[in-house]
């Protein structure tokens, strides 16, 4: 049965009297987002119950997910997508005089992350309801999300996201399922029946509040749980005395030191900062998320040595492997385990992703600040890292020299990775090359002693977000060539590519991407009054600023190019508009100066009189989920040109892959295995392989200088912005000239530059040739289902957790 226009319009009508008191002329688009939400809920909750109620009956195998980040972006289209209710949705909202796109608008984008690990998150959500696997999210609900960019004047300027300050229409705030976590204080250690046993005292208390959001599954009855967390307190967990009066002065200090804990999200990614309201976040998310397993665990009367029967927890990088002790202790001191009973159970139901080699972002906790906040957490990280190292000692002679490295506890630190590594049954990488190194150099001795916890779980997206969603016309084109099979199956992408040659499917896919382009231009000219040629190469470099992902190798490539048409105004090339899209952390100066140098560089070129004819570089502000989907489906090419081996997979190449774009990038992260997919020919590869970039680091022999004095095209770009041609006397930018010859370019941007270069002309002149290009954009798309979250999902729930679907029956009335 399928809903039709007049029965949405007549519910939204109903919706907005009861909700509102309003009619449809006098109702705001913010009362017509709000109703919209309000009556998909109406269909959502109960098959939400009902799933909830299924998983419990059935006593299916569920997977916690623990991430400190989930970057969801949007849900409103998603949801309405997965329900199936999109399309109608649209025309009702037309037919009633709105703008369906403005009425999107007013949800307030969850930006609880800070780039691709948060993403991953989001995507794995969505691809466990859409395959009715039992997955359930444990996060934190910052009151601020990862901060909004604006640019002044070109420079970065952070403004808090508080993304809460209009009602967070999908979550559900469970006051019962309240948890109490506990903070510092001292243990006390008894003897009761020759049994030792912990008491904790003088603790402070936090109550963690958990508000739910629904996941629901594309085109089925599922519906999962994301609970976010959120630190709170009560005045009964407060001592007022009533005589004195400044005890109210008191309650509210203790109620905002409570509070920060799930205030704000912290905005670096592939950093580490050693803050302790960090450190108290990951415990808070951690000591909620297990009790209320263990809680739920229980209430089923199942006998906790058979819990890595029923649950699997998965942990998101490093910064929940707290989970590993935290188990140990509630398992220890609350249920009254033996230390080797309690040991195979958390080392059977705990799994741990790795998501970065770069030394900078390997947390390393100081002991001290432990001790102070979680005494009891200490002794038990102290009695695992002795056994541990025990055991290297007798067990593996030959690495003795190494337990000083492999340690848990050493040198007055605790390294959480490997906590994670010693705590858990599995360990993953998040692509090829990244597992590999992580086995054959980073982890390598961790390799040596648990070879088999060791596995490779490519990332992914979800392609019901990132190619139906954001480009309905591209899955029409797709769907009217092979049919619709391919929303289910992914993979099916591959069908499209016998016609990768037919001149018509060919003319479909060009018309799609230049309206894309079209509708990518008027946003750039209504936000920007910048105009864009819509017949030129729209290249984008959209991804975290960092180091290592070398926005300004891409620069690099611009002032090249700005050169040579001043000095050749013949120069034949197709126009390029390069688009950049980052977020700088606000404490990372160099990251900041590359922000400033791109919208130095951009404001000379877009006003140049011949030059900006040809060439057009736009900074769009405030990157995030939803400025992403507006900019993919309109990209032809995909920066992805990180040092090799730093990425370990990115994202965002798939997302770009997807639609058409085609990547030009280093063998580096997920880069490599889209390589394979779509041949050599069908990417345009260059740049220092891991393999030379490890020896390089190791012989000591790079000399950037040497890059700088040989190359005549890199002096002329370089000594133009350290000469302020960009910026007039407003800024130098000498910190980002000393990164690359005094400090010996850490990432290889000179030594790539000439590579770069070359393939970029490569790319310029294979787009002359639009059929070939085409075709090239349309193997891509045909191999972009490899690169599904449904298939990450798949892997997941088969290799590591062991789960399986588990059907929902619905007994309401829904809409599908
Ligand atoms: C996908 C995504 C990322 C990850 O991009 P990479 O290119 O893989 O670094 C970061 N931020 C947002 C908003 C994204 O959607």
């Amino acid at each position: 049965m399928s809903i039709t226009v007049e029965t949405l319009s007549q519910l939204l009508k109903e919706k907005l009297t009861s909700s509102f008191g309003k009619s449809l002329e006098e109702a705001t688009t913010k009362e017509v987002f709000q109703s919209t939400c309000l009556i998909m809920k109406d269909s959502i909750h109960p098959n939400w119950q009902m799933t909830q109620q299924t998983y419990d009956q059935n006593e299916s195998k569920q997977v916690y997910y623990f991430s400190m980040e989930f970057l969801l972006g949007r849900m409103i289209e998603t949801n309405l997508l997965n329900m199936g209710l999109l399309d109608i949705y649209k025309e009702t909202l037309t037919s009633l005089g709105f703008n369906p796109e403005d009425v999107f608008r007013e949800e307030h984008d969850a930006g609880l992350g800070n780039g691709g690990l948060g993403r991953l998150a989001a995507c794995f959500l969505d691809s466990l309801a859409s395959l009715e696997l039992p997955g359930y999210g444990m996060g934190i609900r910052y009151k601020y999300g990862l901060f909004q960019q604006k640019v002044v004047n070109g420079y970065q300027v952070e403004l808090p996201d508080y993304w809460l300050e209009d009602e967070y229409m999908w979550e559900t705030k469970r006051d019962d399922k309240a948890i109490e976590v506990r903070f510092g204080g001292t243990v006390e250690t008894t003897v009761l029946n020759g049994q030792l046993q912990f008491q904790h005292h003088d603790y402070e208390r936090v109550l963690a509040i958990p508000y739910d959001v629904p996941i629901v599954g594309y085109n089925n009855n599922t519906v999962n749980t994301l609970r976010l967390w959120s630190a709170e307190s009560t005045t009964n967990h407060f001592h007022f005395h009533s005589s004195r009066g400044h005890d109210y002065y008191h309650y509210l200090d203790y109620k905002r030191s409570i509070e920060k804990i799930s205030e704000f999200l912290y905005p670096d990614d592939s950093y580490y900062e050693g803050k302790v309201l960090r450190l108290k976040q990951q415990y808070f998310l951690v000591s909620a998320g297990l009790q209320s397993i263990i809680r739920r665990y229980k209430k089923q009367n199942k006998p906790l040595h058979q819990l890595s029967k029923h649950v699997v927890i998965q942990i998101n990088d490093t910064h929940p492997s707290l989970v590993v002790p935290e188990l140990m202790r509630l398992l220890l001191d609350e249920e009254k385990l033996g230390w080797n009973e309690a040991w195979s159970i958390t080392q059977e139901t705990v799994a741990y992703t790795n998501h970065t080699t770069l030394s900078e972002a390997l947390e390393k906790w100081p002991e001290d600040m432990f001790t102070t906040l979680f005494p009891r957490l200490y002794q038990i990280i102290e009695e695992i890292n002795e056994r541990f190292c025990k055991m290297l000692w007798y067990d593996y002679p030959e690495l003795r020299e190494k337990i000083p490295e492999m340690a848990i506890l050493a040198y007055g630190q605790i390294h959480m990775a490997h906590l994670a590594m010693v705590g858990s049954f599995s360990i993953n990488g998040v692509a090829k090359l990244h597992t590999e190194i992580l086995k054959d150099r980073v982890m390598q001795p961790f390799y040596t002693v648990f070879p088999k916890r060791f596995n490779n779980k490519t990332n992914g997206i979800t392609h019901r977000r990132w190619l139906l969603n954001v480009n309905p016309n591209l899955a029409n084109v797709i769907s009217e060539a092979i049919g619709t099979e391919w929303i289910h199956q992914p993979e099916q992408l591959t069908k499209i590519i016998p016609f990768s040659t037919d001149s018509s499917f060919q003319e479909s896919i060009r018309k799609v991407k230049h309206e894309n382009k079209k509708r990518l231009a008027s946003y750039i000219k209504e936000h920007y009054n910048v105009i864009i040629d819509d017949q030129s190469i729209v290249d984008v470099h959209i991804k975290r600023l960092h180091g290592y992902k070398r926005q300004l190798l891409n620069l690099f490539h611009i002032i090249h190019l700005y050169n040579s048409y001043k000095e050749n105004p013949a120069l034949e090339m197709t126009p390029r508009t390069f688009i950049f899209g980052a977020k700088a952390a606000p404490g990372y100066t160099f990251a900041k100066q590359v922000i400033k140098l791109i919208n130095a560089v951009a404001e000379k070129i877009n006003n140049h009189p011949q030059v900006s004819k040809n060439l057009k570089v736009i900074f769009l502000e405030n990157y995030q989920v939803s400025l992403a989907e507006r900019i993919i489906p309109a990209a032809d090419v995909s920066e992805q040109i990180s040092t090799a081996s730093k990425e370990a997979s990115g994202t965002g190449n798939m997302k770009l892959m997807m639609n058409g774009a085609l990547t030009i990038g280093t063998q580096d992260g997920a880069n490599v295995e889209i390589s394979e997919f779509v041949g050599n020919d069908n990417i345009f590869t260059f740049g220092l392989t891991s393999e030379e970039v490890f020896a390089y680091q190791q012989s000591g022999e790079y000399n950037a200088r040497d890059y700088y004095n040989n190359d005549r095209r890199l002096r002329n770009v370089m000594d133009l912005f350290v000469n302020q041609h960009f910026s007039g006397d407003d800024v130098d930018f000498k910190d980002i000239f000393y990164s690359l010859l005094y400090n010996n370019d850490e990432y290889f941007v000179l030594k790539d530059f000439d590579s770069y270069i070359d393939t970029q002309k490569h790319v310029d002149q294979t787009y002359q040739n639009q059929s070939d290009w085409l075709s090239k954009s349309i193997v891509n798309i045909g191999h972009s289902g490899a690169f599904s979250s449904d298939r990450t999902i798949k892997q997941y729930a088969q290799d590591i957790w062991n789960i399986r679907p588990t059907k929902i029956e619905s007994h309401v009335k829904t809409y599908y």
